[in-house]
């Protein structure tokens, strides 16, 4: 599949000169598993040893690079003394101090009476002139080899910057020459360099300025990533408007009557997404729409309204969750409100067994079943519609592009309606989205309280399990949220078992335990008992952060607060609040607090406004950050920084509309050479979406 230009590129780190398994595994972590990582992991900063003062002249604290005659070597006469050898040039001494230094080394690499190159930081210690553990040592015949200027990269512990330096280096030389991909007269009126040329140029700065992020190389490198990221998009989006779709008008009620029935009134913002996303099925084109609203804004209602609206035109709705939980929330809820409308109603997940998943696949087939409700589990290619009208993707940042693709296949022309929970203010959803319409739900239902946040320290535990102890004497349940530690989840498992054992000391046969490493059944049988109130306390991971309503639950109290991000506290904290009592949110933290932790923490208690918080959280911590959490899902970008590249997200969305309308499978010259930038910002996928060329 990738062109034979790019494999070299894509060998793994292992294959490199230096480099063993243990190295392998420290550089995977820092930068990915293959060469092509490598390139993209660019220097932060230099060390400049182009100072190349006499030793008189040498300035106390600067990085110099002087030639030197070894005078004579003084061994100390204890260990613990560092071992020093003086060096002369024409106009003074100076001291190289080394602790611990080992003479045969040191008399091999600095023979008394020979002329070598030192390069190292200068200091002073009254009149002598000393420079500890040089950090070069090479003869006068040598210094061309050295190189003056170095790159610093970031690290990890483990990594020696020199194994990292001349990994990166390998990794460069096997870039090859590749066919331009940008268009030439905006390159010539950017006066950006070649893609190589703008990598090697970013890989070897000569002066700090080189490091900015708006040289012209690191502009082009970023535009290039931000360039394949958006082009992927437009492909997906392309292939997913062809074929064209079709007009869903419905014919009865449905939609009337559902509304008319439902418990409470719509929102303004419920009625004006739902009008919305009428008028956008109506129409012939395909929708592909978001709907984004905070947790507990109600967009189900929303989805299972535009779901009505492809039944009563004839035709099916499919609605999926990331979790088996939420499935099956979803799936009472449908039941619930759809009780009068005499709606046939199927439910899948990656538990239904072989006989179960047969049924529902006939059923589907003849198109009795009219709702589908379900997990991933619908995404099987043996899964096939009657004649599917809509599918709604409950994501809450969990699925990938790939996988909407791949459901909206199964009704050729179906439209697609996303819901996401995490607030993303408008620019951020054209790059994480592309060009999707979007409904927002902002305004809360009314009669919802706000839930009251507080932040405690962790001495105060005793006082929160007092506080907890009252709720249950109330009637209210609790939450009881252990963070995420490790990369490994054996970690917070072991925290979370520790706070349970803890606290069923405390309330004996009232407390749950919920991680990831429970097995469906077992977690149901957790949350089943948490529904049913017979436990009282539910302990958790962060597993369970996406949407599950339980009324009664009413507290939530958070551990460790400052090691979660704002937006994922605050998905945490709309746990609680569905109800209208008044709900509370207590975040116990660890102290001392650093700036940023104690900046969240504060918006936090301040609003209950999850665009309100992403914003604030854009501020803290720039947008580059917001998108590249580990957890988000969302993409990250290596060589772009979306807070100085900024401008480019809408000049690449552009730009990768005029490309794919102009050559829609990429098969012309400069088709081709985008190809190869889509394969080396490891878009794979989309590219098998295009027809080959
Ligand atoms: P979301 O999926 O956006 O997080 P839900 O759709 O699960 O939110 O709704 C949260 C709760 O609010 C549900 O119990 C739902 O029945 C209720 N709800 C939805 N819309 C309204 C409304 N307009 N007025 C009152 N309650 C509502
Ligand atoms: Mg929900």
């Amino acid at each position: 599949m990738r062109p034979q230009i790019l494999d070299a590129l894509f060998k793994p780190v292992l294959t490199l000169k230096g480099v063993g398994p243990k190295v392998e595994q420290k550089i995977t972590r820092i930068a990915g598993p293959a060469l092509v990582d490598l390139c993209w992991h660019l220097p932060s900063g230099l060390i400049d040893r182009t100072y190349q003062p006499s030793i008189a002249e040498a300035q106390a604290g600067r990085i110099a690079t002087l030639k030197v005659t070894v005078d004579k070597h003084t061994i100390p006469p204890q260990k613990r003394l560092p071992y020093k050898i003086r060096v002369f040039d024409d106009t003074g001494f100076l001291t190289l101090t080394f602790f611990h230094g080992n003479k045969d080394y040191l008399t091999r690499t600095l023979p008394e009476n020979e002329t070598r190159i030192i390069s190292g930081k200068i200091e002073r210690y009254g009149n002598e002139i000393q420079m500890v553990h040089p950090d070069l040592i090479v003869k006068p015949e040598e210094l061309d080899t050295l190189p003056l200027i170095e790159p610093v990269h970031p690290l990890t512990e483990g990594l020696s910057p020199k194994t990292l330096r001349h990994s990166i280096e390998q990794a460069l030389d096997q870039m090859p020459d590749l066919p331009e991909w940008q268009d030439a007269a905006f390159l010539a009126r950017e006066n950006w360099p070649t893609f190589k040329n703008a990598l090697l140029a970013c890989h070897h700065p000569q002066i700090l300025r080189d490091l900015e992020l708006d040289t012209v190389a690191r502009q082009r490198l970023a535009y290039d990533e931000i360039l394949a990221h958006q082009l992927s998009l437009a492909i997906v989006r392309q292939k997913m408007k062809t074929p064209k779709g079709r007009p869903l008008r419905a014919k009865g009620n449905l939609v009337e009557t559902f509304l008319k029935n439902l418990p409470f009134p719509l929102t303004g913002h419920q009625q004006r997404s739902i009008e919305e996303i009428t008028q956008n099925m109506g129409e012939p084109t395909r929708m592909i729409r978001l709907l984004q609203g905070d947790v507990g804004a109600g967009k189900t209602v929303v989805a299972l309204a535009a779901l009505l609206i492809a039944i009563d035109a004839g035709a099916q709705g499919a609605f999926m969750s990331p979790t088996e939980i939420l499935a099956l929330q979803h799936l009472k809820t449908a039941t619930e409100l759809l009780a009068g409308l005499d709606i046939n109603i199927g439910f899948l997940s990656g538990r239904s067994g072989v006989a179960e998943r047969r049924e529902v696949q006939e059923k589907l087939e003849s198109g009795e079943i009219q709702l589908m409700i379900g997990t991933h589990a619908l995404f099987q290619e043996k899964v096939t519609f009657k004649d599917l009208g809509l599918a709604v993707i409950d994501e809450q940042h969990r699925f990938g592009v790939h996988q909407r693709m791949v459901l909206s296949e199964k009704g050729n022309r179906a439209d697609v309606l996303v819901m996401t929970a995490t607030p993303i203010p408008r620019t951020l959803a054209l790059t994480l989205y592309g060009d999707m319409d979007v409904s927002i739900l902002r305004e809360k239902p009314k009669g919802r309280k706000s839930i009251t946040t507080v932040a405690i320290p962790m001495e105060r535990l005793d006082e929160v399990v007092k506080s907890v102890q009252r709720s249950i004497d109330h009637g209210v349940s609790t939450f009881w949220v252990c963070p995420l530690i490790e990369e490994s989840d054996v970690f917070d498992i072991t925290a979370a078992t520790d706070r349970f054992e803890h606290l069923e000391m405390i309330f004996p046969g009232q407390v749950g335990l919920m991680h990831g490493r429970l097995t469906n059944n077992e977690k149901d049988e957790v949350l089943e008992k948490f529904l049913s109130g017979q436990i009282k306390v539910l302990v958790s991971t962060t597993v369970i952060e996406v949407g599950v309503d339980i009324p009664h639950a009413n507290v939530i109290v958070i551990e460790q607060a400052e090691r979660f991000g704002l937006a994922q506290l605050h998905q945490l904290r709309g746990r609680v609040g569905r109800g209208r009592e008044q709900a509370n949110c207590i975040l116990l933290y660890q102290s001392p607090l650093g700036e940023t932790a104690k900046a969240r923490l504060a918006i936090m208690r301040k609003t209950n406004d999850g665009f309100r918080i992403a914003e604030e959280d854009l501020k803290i911590r720039g947008v580059g950050d917001l998108l590249g959490t580990r957890q988000s899902g969302l993409p990250l970008f290596h060589l772009a920084d979306l807070e100085a590249h900024r401008h480019f997200l809408t000049m690449a969305h552009d730009d990768a509309r005029l490309i794919l309308n102009k050559d829609e499978d990429l098969s012309s010259e400069r088709g081709k050479a985008l190809r190869l930038l889509l394969y080396l910002f490891r878009h794979d996928e989309k590219i098998l979406l295009l027809r080959s060329g």
